[in-house]
């Protein structure tokens, strides 16, 4: 497996990782090719985000679909800085101790949306478990100046899980993003050494809260595979979510962004991803996008109008019940 240079440079910014020995992926398969970053659209997208000193989770995290997204301007804001407090074995993303909050920082991303003419847009960020509130305002107040600014862009945000804070949960709900989306990521066995820093059971009550305070959110969760879980776990994982009411779920394979990362304990054909898909609309998720590629902000726009006509579909079926 190749790995991309800059992401290897940055292997520094993983210090608990380092004395990790190197374990390479292998060859990827035919099916995990993705073009190379190019395009006059790519590249205005690029400079939107230098200008305004903006954090993308697309470059933060090596995303394989950034030529593909940047060339139709959409990108995935990352708040709160480029440095995380936890240290996922998955994640590329640099931990160790971030620097205080850029108090403007909403506003810019707001002026970005606006420039950029995005009629959606996701904002992420990294965990920031060194904030008494996890960086719960500074999501609202971000989600705040987007609608100031552009009042018909909807909002998707991916945030961490505030420590489970619910007084924290409650006020990001209360600003009523159109979906919530947070990330399960992997099975509940493998946490510990994949997602250490947090757990399950707190995800799932965050995603079932969203739901109590306001039916009307969309919900969404993701997970990745390739991590050694079973068919059989996903199926549980997708019986949870079904049971929080989540409304979208997501699948993508893992791409271990460098050595010392978790390794890939496989490659899902797509074909199984065809299956994962089928079987989790049968437990009744009113979306579901399930490719090698799928990440959670990917085709988020096209996804959030998608959501929305099933939702009108269910009801009038309902109705008609
Ligand atoms: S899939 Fe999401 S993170 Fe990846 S490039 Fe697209 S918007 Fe960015």
């Amino acid at each position: 497996m190749t790995y991309d240079p800059k992401l290897l440079d940055k292997a520094k910014r993983h210090p608990e990782k380092q004395k990790n020995p190197d374990r390479p992926a292998g060859r990827k398969p035919d099916w995990i090719r993705v073009k190379a970053p190019q395009g006059k659209l790519y590249q205005e997208t690029r400079d939107i985000v230098r200008k305004h000193k903006l954090t993308t989770v697309c470059e933060e995290a090596g995303c394989p679909n950034i030529g593909e997204c940047w060339q139709q301007k959409h990108a995935t804001f990352m708040i709160m800085g480029e440095v995380c407090t936890r240290a996922c074995a998955f994640c590329n993303v640099a931990t160790g101790k971030p620097n205080a909050l850029d108090k403007l920082e909403p506003l810019r991303v707001g002026v970005a949306v606006l420039q950029m003419g995005l009629k959606h847009v996701v904002v992420t960020s990294v965990d920031r478990d060194d904030l008494d509130d996890s960086g719960a305002d500074h999501f609202v107040k971000t989600i705040q100046a987007i609608r100031m600014k552009s009042p018909g862009t909807t909002v998707e945000i991916l945030p961490g899980d505030f420590r489970g804070d619910m007084e924290a949960i409650d006020s990001v709900i209360y600003a009523r993003p159109d979906v919530f989306n947070h990330n399960l990521e992997t099975v509940p066995r493998l946490y510990p050494t994949i997602r250490p820093g947090a757990r399950y059971f707190r995800s799932l009550r965050l995603l079932q809260r969203v739901k109590d305070v306001d039916p009307q959110q969309f919900t969404k969760s993701g997970l990745m595979v390739g991590l050694g879980e079973t068919k059989e776990e996903i199926a549980q994982v997708m019986d949870d979510l079904r049971a929080a009411n989540v409304d979208f779920m997501t699948i993508g394979q893992y791409l271990q962004p460098t050595p010392k990362h978790a390794p890939v304990d496989r490659f899902w054909h797509p074909d199984e991803f065809a299956a994962l898909e089928k079987m989790a609309r049968r437990k009744g998720f009113l979306m579901v996008s399930a490719t090698p590629l799928t990440r959670s902000s990917h085709h988020a726009g096209e996804d959030f109008k998608k959501l929305k006509e099933a939702r009108e579909k269910q009801l009038t079926k309902q109705a008609a019940e």
